[in-house]
C-alpha cells in the first residue's frame, strides 16, 4: 500500500557504514535503517550469531521457556535500572505494553476508574492506535479519529506547562496513571531533555505515585554514548521501552520495569513472535559487541566530533544553517526557517552519496551505525557541504530568476 513517500532509490547491499543501490552507486549511511543498524550493515559477528541460532532454533512461542530470552532479560537487567522485561517486535508495540502497564498501575495503585497518561507535544511514540494517540503531534492523528481515550499533552521541557496540566487533571482527585516521555525527542526534531525539567518530573511523579515511563526506543541501547538516555538526565524511570537499535536490524522491542511496578500477571499481555530465540540472540550479540568493541566510549568521542564538525559547518553557512544539537550519535542540524527544508537537503545529499533522514520540516538527523569512524564523519560533512552548496546555487538562481 502507498503508506510511504519513498526516495527513488533501491538499496540492495550494505557493508559497515556503506550501502549500494541497484545501479551500483555507493552511499555513506547516516540513517542506519533509522537508528537500527547499531553494528553497521552485514556485520560478520552478528551474521555468524544469527546463522548459528537459525541452525539451532528460530521460533517456538512463549508457551515455553526460551533460554535466549531469559539471557537477554538478564543482560538488560544488569545494564539498566529495570528488573523485569516483556519482549515484543517494535517500538510501537513496546509502548503499547507500557500503556497497558500504566493503566493497570492507575487502577491498582491509585484507584483510578479512568486513568490518564500524560505525554509531550512534538513527541513520537509509534503508529499503532494507542501509540499514535500518545504521540503529541496532531498531523499523525488526522484522519484516524476517534483517538484512544485517556491521553493529555504538555509542552516538552516546560515545567509550568506540566504542572498546570497535572493540577487540572488531579483537581477532583487522582486521575493520572503515568507520564510517558522521551529522554531526547528524536522524530520531533532532535530535542534533548533538560535535566532540571526531568528531575522535577521525577519528584512530582514520586509524590503522587504516578508511573514515570521513558520511551528509549531511539536514544536507548548506546546511541547517546551511555546505555540509556536517562543516564544523561540523572533521572531513573520506573519503566522504559526500547526497540530500534537493540536487534542491530532484527526486529525486537522490549518494555523494562522495576520489580515493584511489575503489575502484569500471566494472561495480561502477550506476543506470538515476541522474544523469540532469533531476535533475542540478535539482542544479546549487539550488547556483547557494544562492550567488546567499547562502543559507548567510541560513540561519546565520535558524537563530540560530529557536533564540532556540524558547528563549524553552521558557521560557514550562517544564512542556511541555524544550529546543531543532540547526544552521542543522534545529532540534528537545524535549518534556518524559509531557506531550505529538511526534505530538500536530504534529497540533495542523496545526489552526493550521503543518506540522511529528516526529523520534522527543519531538522536533518544523523543516526549512523555506532561503529562509524572519524574519517567517515569528515567524509559525511564534506558530502553534506556539497549538498548545501548545490541547494544554495538553486536558491540564488531562483532569487535572480
Ligand atoms: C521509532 C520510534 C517509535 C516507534 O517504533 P516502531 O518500531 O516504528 O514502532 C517509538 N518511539 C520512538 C521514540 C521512536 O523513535
Amino acid at each position: 500500500m502507498d503508506t510511504y513517500s519513498r526516495y527513488p532509490l533501491e538499496l540492495v547491499r550494505g557493508q559497515g557504514v556503506w550501502v549500494w543501490d541497484s545501479d551500483g552507486n555507493k552511499y555513506l549511511d547516516a540513517v542506519a535503517g533509522i537508528a537500527v543498524c547499531t553494528l553497521g550493515h552485514s556485520d560478520p559477528v552478528l551474521r555468524q550469531a544469527l546463522v548459528e541460532q537459525l541452525d539451532k532454533l528460530q521460533h517456538v512461542s512463549n508457551l515455553y521457556r526460551i533460554p535466549e530470552q531469559e539471557q537477554l532479560a538478564a543482560a538488560l537487567r544488569d545494564r539498566s535500572c529495570a528488573d523485569r522485561f516483556f519482549f515484543c517486535n517494535s517500538g510501537a508495540e513496546a509502548n503499547e505494553a507500557a500503556i497497558k502497564l500504566a493503566r493497570k498501575h492507575g487502577h491498582r495503585v491509585r484507584g483510578i476508574a479512568e486513568p490518564l497518561i500524560l505525554t509531550a507535544e512534538a513527541s513520537f511514540h509509534g503508529r499503532t492506535l494507542a501509540a499514535v494517540t500518545a504521540t503529541g503531534q496532531p498531523r499523525y492523528h488526522a484522519g484516524f479519529e476517534p483517538m484512544v481515550q485517556g491521553f493529555r499533552y504538555f509542552r516538552y521541557n516546560d515545567i509550568a506547562s506540566f504542572e498546570s496540566l497535572l493540577a487540572a487533571c488531579e483537581a477532583e482527585g487522582p486521575r493520572v496513571a503515568a507520564v510517558l516521555i522521551e529522554p531526547l525527542q528524536g522524530e520531533g526534531g532532535v530535542n534533548p531533555g533538560d535535566p532540571a525539567f526531568f528531575q522535577r518530573l521525577r519528584q512530582l511523579c514520586d509524590a503522587l505515585n504516578i508511573l514515570l515511563i521513558f520511551d528509549e526506543v531511539q536514544i536507548g541501547v548506546g546511541r547517546s554514548g551511555r546505555w540509556w538516555g536517562y543516564e544523561t538526565l540523572g533521572v531513573e524511570p520506573d519503566a522504559f521501552t526500547m526497540a530500534k537499535g537493540l536487534g542491530g536490524g532484527v526486529p525486537i522491542g522490549a518494555l523494562g520495569v522495576k520489580a515493584r511496578f511489575d503489575h502484569f500477571q500471566p494472561g495480561d499481555h502477550a506476543s506470538t513472535f515476541g522474544g523469540n530465540p532469533l531476535s533475542c540472540r540478535a539482542g544479546l550479540t549487539v550488547i556483547a559487541e557494544i562492550e567488546r568493541r567499547e562502543l559507548l566510549a567510541q560513540v561519546q568521542a565520535r558524537g563530540a566530533e560530529l557536533r564540532a564538525l556540524l558547528a563549524a559547518l553552521t558557521e560557514r553557512h550562517p544564512t542556511l544553517l541555524e544550529s546543531s544539537r543532540g547526544w552521542g550519535l543522534l545529532q540534528g542540524l537545524v535549518l534556518r526557517e524559509a531557506t531550505i527544508t529538511a526534505p530538500d537537503l536530504v534529497k540533495a545529499a542523496i545526489a552526493q552519496g550521503l543518506l540522511l533522514v529528516p526529523a520534522g520540516p527543519r531538522v536533518v538527523r544523523f543516526v549512523p551505525p555506532l561503529v562509524i569512524e572519524s574519517t567517515h564523519l569528515h567524509d559525511m560533512v564534506e558530502r553534506l557541504e556539497r549538498a548545501l552548496q548545490s541547494l544554495a546555487k538553486l536558491t540564488a538562481s531562483a532569487a535572480f530568476g
